[in-house]
């Protein structure tokens, strides 16, 4: 079955009721028939449900279908994308290991990597996202044992070439981590370009309607095994209900994502050489500066749209205050159109020395496109722009 259907038709036991969508296991625990059964599953010689931080079957039913969709081994949901994440540095690094990560990533996953992984004993780099392969293969040392990257980055849609990253991390066999939050599997695969591992933030574009926080990291079955085992008892695990939620969201993800990337693409070039914007990005305009690699391992160019206002801070925040409809809002990947400033909330943690070195500019505002009509997120922007 092609992994679109499977993300749709995996599902839990039908249970005595024959229902047909999948109901809340809302449990924390799960009983035996007898102790010999109960020994046997603690024993971990079956896969018996024994206490929701281990396993669930809303969470099994979740993880499964984003598996299918990454085209994984195995897999673990977690409680939010953070926790995906930083379960998959703790379970696999340890003292005297380096992690080398693109410059360009997630705001909290910059806190971990720089302020929490030293903490360890766990080295750190970063390497510029338009690195050279000469540049990767130097920044490998010899205790590198992971590669980080995310792509298209948040918020500046930078896009690196993960089969390039994946050949040099192999070679140097290195495990390769990839976060493909803004991608989502619809739109690219990492596992099938090099990838050993790829995490994702459910909260935005996997559920897709601002609801619930989520998260899981997938790949290979020998890495997600120490993850799971980190995870089980360190108890970062997705609610049953989120993941209820969640795994009902993956059925339509592919339409959505579709939509979501059709309205980006055309609010892009609408506003390609409008007089108030500077810059203006988006992987598939063949003005963005990775064109080509986001033609190669990318479906569609995805949701965000960035571009730089004139008038740098200030006339970012003007744009802000005119939009009438946009939702301002910390949140990405909604069905509601968002607008947001990453200089000033996600990554203002970052100095601006770091915040520039990314190409995060005082006035760049990025656009979560909705799937409301396409005429209306364009007008919006354009009325806001206008008071610019
Ligand atoms: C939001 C986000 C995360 C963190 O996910 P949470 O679910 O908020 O913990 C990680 N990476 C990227 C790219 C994100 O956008």
């Amino acid at each position: 079955m092609n992994p679109i259907t499977k993300a749709i038709r995996i599902q839990t036991e039908k249970t005595n009721e024959m229902e047909h969508s999948t109901p809340m296991f809302l449990t924390s625990s799960f009983c035996f028939d007898n102790a010999e059964e109960m020994r046997a599953a603690f024993a971990d010689e079956n896969d018996d449900n024994i206490y929701s931080r281990f396993s669930n079957p809303n969470v099994k039913e979740f993880t499964d279908k984003i598996v299918a969709l990454e085209g994984a081994e195995s897999g673990y949901a977690t409680a939010s994308g953070m926790s995906a994440i930083f379960g998959s540095f703790m379970a696999l690094l340890k003292k005297g290991d380096h992690l080398l990560s693109c410059n360009a990533i997630f705001g909290s996953t910059h806190t971990i990597i720089s302020k929490y992984l030293p903490k360890y004993g766990i080295e750190e780099s970063y390497i510029p996202v338009n690195a050279t392969e000469a540049e990767w293969e130097a920044a490998i040392k010899p205790n590198t044992k992971m590669i980080y990257l995310e792509t298209p980055t948040n918020p500046g849609l930078d896009i690196i070439d993960i089969e390039l990253i994946g050949k040099i991390a192999k070679k140097h066999h290195v495990i390769l981590n990839v976060d493909n939050c803004f991608a989502t599997p619809i739109i690219q695969t990492p596992i099938a370009l090099g990838a050993d591992l790829v995490v994702h933030s459910a909260t935005k574009w996997l559920d897709g309607q601002g609801r619930v926080l989520g998260g899981v990291v997938v790949g290979k079955k020998e890495l997600i095994k120490e993850i799971y085992l980190f995870c089980r008892s360190t108890g970062p695990a997705l609610s049953p209900f989120n993941a209820w939620v969640l795994s009902k969201s993956i059925e339509t993800l592919d339409v959505r994502m579709e939509r979501h990337a059709s309205n980006a693409l055309f609010i892009a070039e609408q506003l390609t050489n409008h007089p108030k914007i500077e810059v203006l990005k988006y992987p598939f305009l063949p003005t963005h500066p990775q064109y080509n690699i986001a033609k190669k391992q990318m479906k569609n160019g995805g949701g965000v749209v960035c571009f730089e206002v004139k008038g740098g801070l200030e006339n970012g925040r003007n744009f802000l205050n005119s939009l009438k409809m946009l939702s301002l809002t910390a949140n990405l990947g909604d069905t509601r159109s968002i607008a947001s400033h990453p200089a000033s909330t996600t990554h203002a943690k970052l100095t601006e020395a770091e915040r520039l070195a990314v190409n995060i500019t005082p006035g760049l505002i990025r656009i979560s496109i909705g799937l409301e009509h396409k005429d209306d997120i364009l007008n919006d922007i354009l009325q806001a722009l206008d008071k610019c």
